[in-house]
């Protein structure tokens, strides 16, 4: 069966994605969808982006053979290095395409919210790279929490708002992004921070971060002469993670696995495991598994990972769960942070708090079996939590 699947023409993957709209957004939409279709098919803009991810981010990211970890849990682990890339994640990835979509429909300005500030960082990049404006939304709680980012952010002339209300996080954010762009979408473009939100962003961001997978596939068959036995990507909105899952997904052999986070536990509030707890609702213009409590009101979403407390969760997912392709699994925050500090000790590689738990669940996984060929995808370098991590979270 094949199933590099694209959505149906209403943006549909299975039971998911669409667009809930009002008609005046959804013609916009349209046009954005169209103004993609022609921009992947233009060779000029082929070329550029190549050209900037190969130059200016530093791709293809390597695959890297943790020999240390692997001897430890008896299992070959492998990392695809997205830490590497420049600004320090994989959001580059899907930000440079963005962001080269909007200038080439004539837009002035980006507008997007972030969460650890990992896609504000990476679209403010873009946006001083291309000569756009950009406007960050931000909740307050992670203003505080990710200082560094916001700086970074500033530096990059991008205007950083500080967003108060609710839990004071990613959903708020892209709330608030959502009204200021609607106000002005003429000479605005919405660049949104995962593969979530009414069609087609979806499968835009999809589209840019499936170089992630392609890659990956190509450098595990050229180093082992096999295909992997099993890849671990963590799910937030789920970006980085479909972009590794897109090589693999007619590979019949490979196992897959996306992590949710389970944070303090399975009570209401308490994580952010969209696919795990979630039931199907509409947030943010688009159908998905969704926190919600009896009444259908949204709960709020808990990590440790910023990047990865959101209550909803990319459609493709959701299909993907559906039809059983992929094994929707949680790591909690303790076993994220012995990740971190595990990664780091033997390996000399500060991960990311959001790919800690795809490590993580690699760990879990050679409790089960040996010898097995395991690539995980490590979204992200951990410079960002550095702070957080030693004054919450001291190695004693
Ligand atoms: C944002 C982020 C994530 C989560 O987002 P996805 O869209 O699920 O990939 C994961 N890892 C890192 C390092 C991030 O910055």
């Amino acid at each position: 069966m094949e199933k590099n699947i694209l959505p149906d023409k209403n943006g549909y993957f299975g039971n998911y994605g669409g667009q809930y709209i009002s008609d005046e957004l959804k013609q916009e939409f349209n046009r954005i969808e169209k103004a993609f279709i022609e921009a992947k098919e233009d060779i000029e803009f082929n070329n550029k982006l190549n050209y900037l991810l190969t130059n200016y981010v530093g791709r293809p990211s390597p695959v890297y053979y943790a020999e240390n970890l692997s001897k430890k849990y008896k299992n070959n682990i492998y990392l695809k290095r997205e830490d590497l890339n420049h600004t320090g994640a994989h959001k580059i990835n899907h930000c440079l395409g963005e962001v080269m979509l909007a200038k080439r429909m004539g837009k002035k300005k980006v507008i997007a919210e972030t969460g650890a500030g990992q896609h504000g960082v990476a679209l403010a990049t873009a946006a001083a790279l291309l000569g756009l404006e950009c406007d960050i939304y931000m909740g307050e709680t992670d203003i505080q929490k990710e200082k560094p980012n916001v700086d970074r952010m500033k530096i990059l002339k991008a205007k950083v708002i500080s967003v108060k209300s609710g839990a004071g996080t990613l959903k708020e954010a892209v709330d608030e992004a959502f009204k200021a762009y609607i106000n002005d979408y003429k000479n605005v473009m919405y660049a949104i921070g995962s593969v979530v939100g009414p069609h087609p962003f979806p499968m835009i961001v999809e589209y840019f971060q499936s170089i992630v997978g392609k890659e990956a596939r190509r450098q595990f068959v050229e180093q082992k002469g096999v295909l992997p036995d099993a890849i671990i990507a963590c799910v937030g909105g789920g970006s980085n993670s479909i972009g590794l899952f897109n090589g693999f997904l007619n590979d019949e052999s490979v196992e897959i696995y996306g992590v949710e986070p389970l944070g303090k536990g399975e009570r209401a509030g308490e994580n952010a495991a969209s696919i795990t707890f979630g039931k199907d609702g509409i947030l943010h213009g688009f159908k998905c598994k969704l926190l919600q409590d009896k009444n259908g009101n949204i709960l709020n979403a808990y990590s440790v990972a910023s990047g990865l407390d959101y209550p909803g969760v990319g459609p493709k997912h959701c299909y993907l769960n559906d039809i059983g392709r992929v094994k929707y699994v949680t790591v909690n925050d303790n076993e994220a942070i012995n990740a971190f500090y595990e990664l780091s000790e033997l390996e000399g590689i500060i991960p990311a708090l959001e790919s800690s738990h795809a490590l993580a669940y690699a760990f879990k996984l050679s409790k089960e079996a040996e010898n097995k060929n395991i690539l995980v995808n490590l979204s992200g370098r951990g410079d960002k939590d550095i702070d957080f991590v030693i004054n919450r979270y001291p190695k004693n």
